[in-house]
């Protein structure tokens, strides 16, 4: 791909690949030039957390997995940093759930859209939603509610990595079934979200799909006693305590 070449051995490997990626969606037009301050504060609480999924994310992944395969309609979310860094990751977990993918800007412009859903078709995804926006989202400025009515705006499930906290409430209050992926667990997405996966998405999404494939013929009642022994505070609570003792043994 368009990778550069990091060798795997170096200390920051992920770190460096995925400023790369970043950059990368930056030049290709797919990223937004906020996207490149979004990530740097993912960076910071990712460092805190040592670069791994911690137990709780690990549990929120396969949480958000149950809620992906038992919804009657899941959308996948993907925004210009989304894009960048996960775009073939995000096409395997729709694939692996049957979930919709539907671009969502935060700094919407047609050209960015229609750039994105093509970079996702390059990466093997077959339909790309969000470029019709002939649905809302209630209470939102008019750009920022724009969805697809056949898109989020049917869903009932919805992951929305990297989300703004407007939108976030917004979707929450539609009641949706909303999974985020967040590094930030004190942010308002990551507050509102039914599952918060305090991750780094490049981490979080393969690690949700391999949780989908691992629980793709369990019961209904499996995947229930699963989504509803999910404690969210708790897994909120407990990568709080893992950033701010930020212990990086
Ligand atoms: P708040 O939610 O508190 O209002 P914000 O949403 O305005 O804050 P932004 O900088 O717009 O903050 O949002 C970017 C969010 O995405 C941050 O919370 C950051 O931690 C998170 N983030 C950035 N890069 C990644 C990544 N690679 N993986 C996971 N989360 C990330
Ligand atoms: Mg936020």
């Amino acid at each position: 791909m368009d990778d550069v070449e990091i060798p795997e051995s170096h200390p920051r490997y992920e770190s460096l690949l995925t400023r790369h990626r970043i950059e990368a969606g930056v030049e290709k037009g797919i990223t937004s030039q906020q996207g490149l301050i979004a990530q740097g504060r993912g960076e910071a609480y990712d460092y805190l957390l040592g670069e791994e999924t911690i137990e709780t994310a690990d549990e929120a992944a396969r949480a958000a997995a149950a809620h992906l395969l038992s919804a009657d309609h899941a959308v996948l979310s993907v925004n210009g940093n989304v894009a960048a860094l996960v775009p073939g990751e995000t096409v395997e977990l729709a694939e692996a759930t049957g979930a919709d993918i539907e671009v969502n800007l935060f700094n919407r412009t047609r050209e960015r859209m229609e750039r994105i859903a093509e970079h996702l078709r390059d990466h093997g995804a077959e339909g790309v939603l969000g470029l019709e926006a002939d649905g809302r989202i209630p209470n939102l400025d008019h750009e920022r509610a724009k969805v697809d009515a056949d898109g989020i705006g049917d869903a009932d499930v919805v992951l929305v990595p990297l989300e703004d906290g407007d939108r976030a409430e917004a979707l929450a209050e539609m009641g949706k079934t909303e999974l985020v992926v967040d590094l930030n667990p004190l942010s308002r997405s990551a507050q509102t979200a039914t599952v918060p996966i305090v991750d780094n998405i490049i981490r979080a999404v393969p690690n949700v799909t391999a949780h989908a494939r691992d629980l793709q013929d369990a019961s209904r009642e499996e995947l229930d006693a699963i989504t509803e022994s999910f404690d969210r505070q708790a897994a909120l609570d407990a990568a709080e305590a893992a950033i701010r003792s930020g212990d990086l043994d």
